[in-house]
């Protein structure tokens, strides 16, 4: 069964640890493909790490002019191919999540890839495995969507595009406010 990445944002201190996980982690260039984003800034301090949403129908993949991002029998989307890409960032404007990023001295597109090296031989991410709060976690895929102790979101509705994602996010407390979510809205459930 294949594992995803389920984020609790609650969970999140803000250590960025998961950044510098990734950014050291092999074949990264010291580049971090995580991001430590602030929620609400001005209302709470509260962050949550960002990672590729592993779309099940991924624009990035589709928009890319070369077919330089492959995706895995397991779903996971994997960055550039170093022979391919072109750096034209299509990806990059594709992405409803803003997650590809060109580096642009080597002219590359470069993404979270679930760490592949790892996930492939069964091992955690990188980002998983330093993460001190149990923030990220590597979950089955049916584990992860059912979590029976808070309500979860792997559909989102950008004006009426709904796009399913492989990342799975469970929600804030939602009777306290205090991320600004007032609201989830059922049927992208
Ligand atoms: S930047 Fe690279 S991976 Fe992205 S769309 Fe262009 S060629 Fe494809
Ligand atoms: S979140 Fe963006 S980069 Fe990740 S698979 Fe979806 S479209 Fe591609």
């Amino acid at each position: 069964m294949a594992k995803v990445l389920y984020i609790d944002f609650e969970r999140c201190i803000g250590c960025r640890a998961c950044m510098l996980g990734c950014e050291e982690c092999s074949g990264h260039d010291h580049l971090s493909r995580m991001f430590v984003d602030e929620l609400n800034p001005g209302e709470t301090v509260a962050t949550s790490p960002t990672p590729c949403m592993h779309c099940v129908q991924p624009a990035c993949a589709e928009s890319c002019p070369v077919q330089a991002i492959q995706v895995t029998e397991d779903g996971a989307v994997l960055s550039a191919s170093h022979e391919k890409c072109i750096a034209c960032k299509n990806c990059t404007y594709a992405c409803p999540f803003g997650i590809p990023r060109v580096d642009e001295q080597r002219k590359i597109m470069y993404k979270c890839d679930l760490c592949y090296d790892r996930t492939s031989k069964g091992r955690p991410p990188m980002c998983v495995s330093v993460c001190p709060t149990d923030t990220i976690q590597f979950l089955d895929e049916a584990e992860a969507k059912a979590k029976l102790d808070k309500q979860v979101q792997f559909k989102w509705d950008f004006g009426g595009t709904v796009i399913e994602t492989r990342t799975v996010i469970g929600i804030p407390d939602l009777q306290t406010h205090r991320y600004g979510y007032n609201e989830v809205t059922e049927d992208v459930l």
